[in-house]
């Protein structure tokens, strides 16, 4: 039960290390390596169980091998508020501190649309983004898409859901490449977050921790 067991690369294993997590929690020991086959996966999780890092984690391990030379915006991870969307945009920033080249942007409510859409155009790496802010970019910027994505993160979907943003998504799921991973994380398991997982996930693992 170490960290050294979850096929992680060096830079991600010293940014734990740096970090002070000895060893992962469960959700981690359970996710990370399915998450790095590319199999889909549900997780019921709460906040505090590290959650994020046991998607943020085989998501950063997948970027190492990108092509770096062709900039494409990779991975989205959708959170239902703006300060969640902080939090994980700080914590990839913590995990990815070793690595080199790693580009993710934050798009929510409230900074400049502008900044944002420049940030956009440049391609990064990993988007965090809530729901609203991400859609009207992609409808309003031609050079702003999905079609490179490779993973799609939703975090917290009970409350993306219970927050109104069920036609957002669906529309956001849409926008994405039917070849890609997908990764649902949920504290409760509710009708509605069923219907979504099924419309969202191919044959995704389950998890519980
Ligand atoms: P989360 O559930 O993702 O919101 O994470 C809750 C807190 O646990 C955050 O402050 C993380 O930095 C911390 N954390 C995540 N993974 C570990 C770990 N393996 N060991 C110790 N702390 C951790």
């Amino acid at each position: 039960n170490s960290f050294l067991d979850l096929h992680l690369s060096r830079p991600l294993l010293r940014a734990c290390e740096a970090l002070g997590y000895n060893k992962p929690t469960p959700i981690q020991a359970a996710c990370i390596p399915l998450a790095l086959t590319g199999r889909d996966i549900c997780g019921s999780a709460i906040t505090g169980s590290g959650k994020t890092a046991a998607f943020s984690l085989p998501t950063l391990e997948r970027l190492l091998y990108r092509p770096k030379n062709r900039p494409a915006i990779r991975v989205l991870i959708l959170t239902p508020t703006r300060e969640l969307a902080v939090q994980v945009h700080s914590m990839i920033g913590k995990l990815a501190q070793f690595m080199t080249d790693i580009r993710c942007c934050l798009v929510v409510g409230g900074l400049s649309t502008k900044v944002q859409e420049a940030a956009l155009r440049s391609l990064p790496d990993i988007v965090v983004a809530t729901p609203g802010r991400m859609i009207d970019h992609l409808r309003n910027s031609l050079s702003v898409h999905l079609d490179e994505l490779a993973v799609l993160i939703l975090d917290e979907a009970d409350r993306l859901l219970e927050l109104g943003f069920s036609a957002e998504i669906h529309e956001l799921v849409k926008m994405c490449p039917k070849r890609r991973q997908t990764m649902l994380f949920s504290a409760t398991m509710t009708e509605q977050v069923d219907e979504l997982i099924k419309l969202s996930l191919n044959k995704p693992l389950r998890l519980s921790a």
